[in-house]
């Protein structure tokens, strides 16, 4: 690989704030811990940082000085501090301790990187980001990186997507309304309420008393995957709300498919619930309950965290298999009362204990049915392995980084490493990919 690749790669912004950055090199002992340090020193140029638009030692002596607003990793802010000094670390461009003063105070104060989240010094906001391959922060221009992440997404037809003010949103959840009033008269003889939460629109015909343990269900997965991806709590990333079509009947949602989404009925014969992702940032889950509560249950957060995924940052695709792993996961940690993810990681080991055999489909576009359990179980072990980690590697594939680039230097791992690893933490230690 070029080194223009490499330092594209590395350059990944730490993401949405919280720099637990001690646990970073604390890399599980298991076979998911990843790469020894040594190798992710030598991926960096020593002593140079390789993050993306990380400014020089100069530019950080030239910050002294001036007037500052600090924000915290937790996300409060300090306003009316001077910034006095950066004391650099052992690289150079890289930041120790932050020195401050607070109004007229005479106190000096300082903070050391991992507490902080931005620097806004004479109106100019820079990111506190984490150098993997230093093992060290650097201070990032947030507004050239940002340019940099849109070029990039733009090459790939990709963007970040755009904050809505209130207004806006309330304009959207309106239209998302009418959509739904449509739906209704579509299905006159079914009884279709809706309910509506903080950042949902459920429209069902289920009995009130079975839809509110999936309303507290779509909750709790929304303040988890917020937890896993760094999105502070509270922070609606939906364009508008996130819309449910919820039928008890399989006969009623195939016709809604077939009428309000335009897709042919047949494809969705053995499916429970699909996720509609708009590249207008709209999204949409459509379901039937069936005769299964509790898979259902199941279906609802799973589909939904492929929305919070399309929704998260940016229009740039998750692969097919984290996309179902990170699912599967949420599915496991807020629908305790199905076995479904543990049951399908089950299966797929069976199967490759006789088999050996991946196929090359499972980085490919769509993953195979059973693929799930291999995809799922992947995806705890890396979470589990160091969370730190995966937020960072997610974050730079929304960020427009190929995800084989983020997973080597996040984890160690090529996609082939990645199946072996997983292999020998089953006990198929020879899986073949094709
Ligand atoms: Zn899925």
């Amino acid at each position: 690989m070029s080194r223009a690749a490499r330092r594209g790669a590395v350059s990944v912004n730490w993401g949405l704030g919280c720099c637990a950055w001690i646990s970073i090199f604390l890399l599980g002992a298991g076979v998911f811990g990843g790469a020894t340090q040594q190798e992710r020193r030598a991926a960096g140029e020593r002593g140079k940082t390789t993050v993306e638009a990380a400014i020089s030692s100069a530019d950080l002596d030239a910050l002294g000085g001036q007037e500052c607003e600090i924000v915290l990793a937790t996300g409060k802010r300090i306003s009316e501090t001077t910034l006095l000094r950066i004391v650099r670390g052992k690289d150079k461009q890289t930041v120790r301790t932050v020195v401050y003063r607070k109004g007229d105070s005479k106190t000096t104060r300082k903070y050391r990187p991992n507490a902080l989240k931005r620097l806004v010094v004479a109106g100019k906001a820079y990111d506190v980001t984490a150098d993997l391959a230093l093992r060290a922060f650097v201070l990032v221009d947030a507004a050239e990186k940002r340019r940099l992440v849109e070029t990039r997404l733009k090459a790939s037809g990709k963007k970040l997507w755009k904050p809505l003010s209130s207004e806006e949103t309330v304009e959207i959840v309106k239209e998302q309304k009418a959509f739904l009033q449509t739906v209704a008269k579509a299905f006159p003889s079914l009884r279709m309420r809706l309910y509506e939460t903080r950042f949902f629109l459920f429209f069902s015909d289920m009995p009130a008393d079975q839809v509110g343990l999936y309303r507290t269900e779509l909750d709790s997965m929304n303040v988890e995957l917020g937890k896993a991806f760094g999105v502070p709590a509270g922070e609606n990333i939906w364009r508008g709300k996130a819309v449910f079509v919820v039928f008890v009947e399989q006969a009623a949602f195939l016709r809604f498919e077939q009428q309000f989404m335009q897709r042919d009925p047949a494809e969705f014969r053995s499916t429970q619930g699909v996720c509609h992702q708009s590249s207008t940032g709209n999204v949409v889950v459509a379901c039937y309950r069936g005769q299964d509560p509790t898979y259902l249950a199941q279906v609802l957060v799973h589909e939904t965290t492929h929305g919070y995924l399309h929704r998260f940052m940016s229009s740039a695709r998750v692969p097919s298999w984290l996309n179902e792993g990170i699912a599967e996961w949420v599915s496991a940690m807020v629908v305790t009362r199905s076995r479904v993810p543990q049951i399908r990681q089950r299966k797929a080991i069976d199967r490759l204990k006789q088999t050996s055999l991946i196929g090359p489909g499972f980085f490919g576009s769509r993953i195979e049915g059973w693929h799930y359990g291999v995809a799922s179980r992947i995806t705890d072990s890396l979470i589990k392995a160091n969370p730190d980690a995966f937020r960072w590697w997610v974050v730079s594939i929304k960020e427009g980084v190929d995800w084989t680039e983020g997973l080597r230097l996040a984890y160690g791992y090529s996609p082939a490493g990645l199946i072996q690893a997983y292999g020998r933490s089953v006990g198929v230690p020879q899986i073949r990919m094709q």
